[in-house]
């Protein structure tokens, strides 16, 4: 389970009535998902990848150097776009809990508890850790891009910051795209796979066609990434959901990634090792490059 921006994650220590409670949700989230998601379902974005025509206008004057291919290239579409990432959960929560369980407000009238503490492997590789060194390895790959990368918290080893605040955060940098990074921590066997989670129904007009594109777009590259989409939630690895609160509060571009499930032991030693980490960030970088070109 996950939820930096929604709270969705539980504490990694669980009892069996917490866990089937858990399961339940997971199930009900699957199985829940309203119909009237298939109108926004977002549009694969293959389009944006097919190359131009290969049949370019005049050839130049046979005197002339054939182009560098380096030195020709237009600038990156993304230049000077802003992306914010937002690194589920954090390394001092679970020794803050008066802090990360204070509510805060979660969109739609309702609360949340400020952060929680994620999942972690069977190992005890942290879903904390996961998401922060994925998301420094999208920013290394925009940033290289021309694209403009913040991030909603400095390291690894604060508290927080609220889901409400990471919101908070995207809209205040009036970002083009904001990606939430987690993994999930489904205890049933076999469950595995990524799934990315959207606002729906959308409370503003960035969370309606913009998020559901950006949805799609990640979901495109990560599938042609070759990482698997889930087999347990969402439809075809999106998840319209109405229960998290940073996307319910967003009013930017706005998904949320669930990785991988950290309990499932392929998946468990792909995001514990650094080329794992390094194929879904480059995945992801490669949705959001998609997206915002
Ligand atoms: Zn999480």
């Amino acid at each position: 389970m996950s939820g930096t921006l929604g709270g969705v994650h539980r504490a990694s220590l669980m009892t069996p009535l917490a866990l089937a409670l858990a399961v339940t949700a997971l199930v009900a989230c699957g199985n829940g998902e309203p119909a009237a998601t298939s109108g926004t379902t977002p549009a694969t974005s293959t389009e944006a990848t097919t190359p131009p025509e290969s049949s370019t206008p005049a050839a130049p004057p046979s005197s002339a150097p054939p182009p560098s291919s380096a030195s020709e290239q237009p600038p990156p579409p993304a230049k000077g776009k802003v992306v914010v990432l937002d690194p589920g959960h954090n390394g001092g929560n679970s020794k803050n809990p008066a802090v990360i369980n204070k509510p805060v407000p979660a969109g739609r009238g309702k609360g949340k508890p400020c952060n929680t503490t994620g999942t972690q492997t069977n190992a005890g590789y942290t879903e904390h850790a996961f998401t922060w060194d994925v998301a420094n390895r999208v920013r290394n790959a925009l940033t290289a891009k021309g694209v403009r990368v913040e991030l909603t918290r400095p390291n690894d080893t604060g508290v927080g910051p609220c889901v409400n605040e990471r919101a908070e955060i995207g809209n205040r940098a009036n970002a083009d795209a904001v990606v939430s990074i987690h993994s999930d921590g489904s205890t049933t066997a076999g469950h595995h796979g990524f799934h990315i989670i959207y606002s729906n129904p959308p409370l503003n007009p960035a969370q309606g066609t913009p998020s559901a594109k950006l949805a799609g777009a990640v979901r495109d590259a990560m599938r042609d990434g070759g990482i698997p989409l889930s087999n347990y939630t969402g439809k075809a690895g999106l998840n319209g959901r109405d229960d998290i609160a940073g996307l319910n509060l967003s009013t930017r571009p706005a998904i949320m990634v669930e990785c991988a499930n950290m309990r499932d032991a392929t998946e468990a030693a792909l995001a514990a090792s650094p080329e794992g980490r390094q194929k879904y960030a480059s995945a992801i970088a490669e949705g959001l490059l998609r997206y915002l070109a």
